[in-house]
């Protein structure tokens, strides 16, 4: 089994608990005019728009993940499946997640949680932990940013936690975009809605840009500055408010 994948990340402390390894995948349904990973976005290999992504076999995937299992144990980590967006990959996916569960190593994805119910629940199966990105809580916006609407991710979201998954839902927060008031408004409502307890915010930074030179890309947001936690102090508030703990 195969699959198309960007890199192998190792000793990574900020994709799920403890020290982890990253698989990302290569492919993502969502075009987010800001995105900090373009190389991600297209599923095939060979379109130039690459940055390195290669061809990989499930064992040689496996066998990289299995190399740092002492970190995992001594750490609490384990394994995150992140993208572009892994569920574009749903076969090898969950063969994986089967694969290093039988190990005892514990599993994370992180989605766009833009899939179909079907596979996303399969996956689930074998998911110990997830990182769920939301983008926007208005489906046009959604939409105008990311290019598809946010149907299917509520849904998907609403199920994982009803499902007694434990999911970490975050939010990028991006200028103009989705950082007023009543965005925090609007997506506590979503959050109280599907059940979430807790969300981290995401601050916009600039650390794609470079990325996109090297594609020959535009970028949409080039010159826009990057925001900081304590410019969003009020912003965070708006979410404790109505009973959700944010945190950055
Ligand atoms: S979901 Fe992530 S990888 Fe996909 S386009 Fe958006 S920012 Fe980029």
């Amino acid at each position: 089994m195969e699959a198309n994948i960007c890199n192998i990340q190792k000793f990574s402390l900020h994709d799920g608990p403890g020290i982890r390894t990253v698989v990302f995948f290569k492919g993502c349904p969502l075009r987010c005019r800001w995105c900090a990973n373009p190389e991600s976005q297209e599923r095939a290999l060979g379109t130039g728009q690459d940055l390195g992504g290669r061809r990989a076999c499930l064992k040689e995937v496996l066998e990289a993940c299995l190399q740092d299992k002492p970190f995992y144990e001594e750490s609490g980590g384990g394994v995150t499946l992140s993208g572009g967006e892994a569920l574009l990959w749903p076969d090898f996916a969950l063969a994986l997640l089967q694969a290093l569960r039988q190990k005892g190593i514990h599993t994370a994805l992180e989605t766009t949680g833009f899939a179909d119910p079907k596979a996303f629940q399969s996956v689930a199966g074998e998911t110990d932990y997830f990182l769920y990105d939301m983008k926007h809580w208005d489906s046009p916006r959604h939409r105008e940013g990311t290019g598809v609407d946010n149907r299917l991710i509520l849904e998907n979201l609403r199920w994982a936690i009803a499902a007694g998954k434990e999911v970490l839902p975050r939010i990028p927060v991006i200028p103009g975009y989705n950082d007023s008031l009543s965005d925090a408004a609007g997506f506590c409502r979503r959050l109280l809605e599907a059940g979430a307890k807790r969300v981290q915010l995401l601050p916009f930074h600039q650390l794609g840009e470079q990325k996109y030179v090297l594609l020959g890309r535009d970028y949409a947001y080039k010159d826009v500055p990057a925001l900081h936690p304590e410019e969003l102090e009020t912003y965070r508030q708006a979410f404790q408010q109505q009973g959700i703990d944010a945190f950055f």
